[in-house]
């Protein structure tokens, strides 16, 4: 089959690889659409300490069950799926009280284990055993169940928020996982989204999600359009979905009295100690949260927001590549030129 294997920093090509065998335990499936995300970049350009090259990348995708290890019983034949990619172990102290995006065994689609970026892909045995594999229901496209993975990220975050009916949610840094924060907590019941960014082409994209405020935070202050769209109080909600250290510490001043905010976006190694006031989180009962993966069942509610239209993510891909133009796949991904770029197999 052909993949895109990773072979080291700035490396990534197209190889002749074979095709996985399907094992008593796994499942293969015929890769039908894998999108590539901020940590495929990442791996590529700069390196990542999870990914040892050589892997095949890609871990948000949607498929076609091609066949079904002898030891798995029920109804996966011929089913599109899609599959959670932060796979649990299902044994560790975390697993059993139903934490798994701590898991200590973490398997991770992708990085640790052969991605989605190939004609094919084996389903690891413990992505079987432990839910991680969802079939997608009737007239849903490949496309918009690609992104299910960094929706259920999302959710992940806003479950841990509470962002519900009546929240105004602010939400710094518009690529496409501030675009999917926005499009959610729209569905989680959010009165109004207020979306910020300090790049004019960059929040321009963003209009595609519909919120009721973009701030442009190179020529506005985001503190000042805060206040005065809120009646002076501040945001009930504040995700920070950008790498930024400046965007961390000011988001403590952003929120409401008992607000909540939430780190989404992790800092590079070795400048990630922050200041802020913790006053502020004290007097004013603040809630401060970070996020960095998903739940099988997280993945399994994001697959549904999509299936029902509740969450268009098509709306966020802005480009499409066949596999065998992964290099500019993910350059393209990498200019910030658009929001998510599709991988296609032919
Ligand atoms: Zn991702
Ligand atoms: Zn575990």
């Amino acid at each position: 089959m052909k993949a895109a294997v990773l072979e080291g920093i700035d490396q990534i090509a197209l190889r002749e690889v074979p095709t996985p065998e399907c094992t008593p335990d796994t499942i293969l499936v015929r890769v039908n659409a894998c999108a590539v995300c901020g940590t495929d970049v990442k791996a590529l350009r700069h390196g990542h300490q999870m990914i040892k090259p050589p892997i095949i990348l890609g871990h948000e995708l949607a498929g076609t069950v091609v066949e079904v290890g002898a030891e798995i019983h029920g109804h996966y034949d011929s089913e599109r799926v899609t599959v959670a990619s932060a796979v649990p172990c299902g044994r560790c102290y975390y697993c059993q009280r139903g934490q798994t995006t701590v898991c200590e065994n973490i398997l991770d689609i992708g990085s640790t284990w052969s991605g989605g970026f190939a004609d094919y892909l084996l389903v690891p045995p413990a992505a079987v055993r432990n839910a991680c594999v969802n079939k997608i229901p009737d007239g849903v496209s490949a496309a918009a169940v690609a992104l299910t993975e960094p929706l259920a990220c999302c959710l992940n975050a806003q479950e841990m928020l509470g962002v519900g009916v009546g929240d105004t949610v602010l939400i710094i840094g518009s690529g496409p996982i501030g675009c999917l924060n926005a499009m959610l907590a729209r569905a989680l019941g959010a009165a109004a989204v207020i979306v910020a960014n300090r790049s004019a082409p960059r929040l321009k994209m963003a209009e595609v999600v519909g919120a009721d405020l973009y701030v442009n935070t190179s020529e506005d202050d985001l503190k000042q359009c805060v206040l005065d769209s809120t009646d002076g109080r501040g945001a009930d909600v504040v995700i920070v979905a950008c790498a930024s250290s400046e965007a961390q510490q000011e988001s403590v001043e952003l929120a409401a009295p008992r607000g909540r905010i939430n780190f989404f976006g992790g800092l590079p190694r070795g400048s990630s100690a922050i200041a802020f006031d913790s006053n502020r989180l004290h007097y004013q009962e603040m809630t401060l949260v970070g996020n960095h993966g998903s739940t099988p069942y997280q993945n399994y509610k994001a697959l549904h927001l999509i299936a029902s239209g509740q969450v268009d993510t098509e709306k966020v891909i802005t480009h499409r590549f066949k596999l065998d133009e992964i290099e500019k796949a993910v350059a393209t991904a990498a200019s910030k030129e658009g929001l998510k770029v599709l991988v296609e197999p032919d």
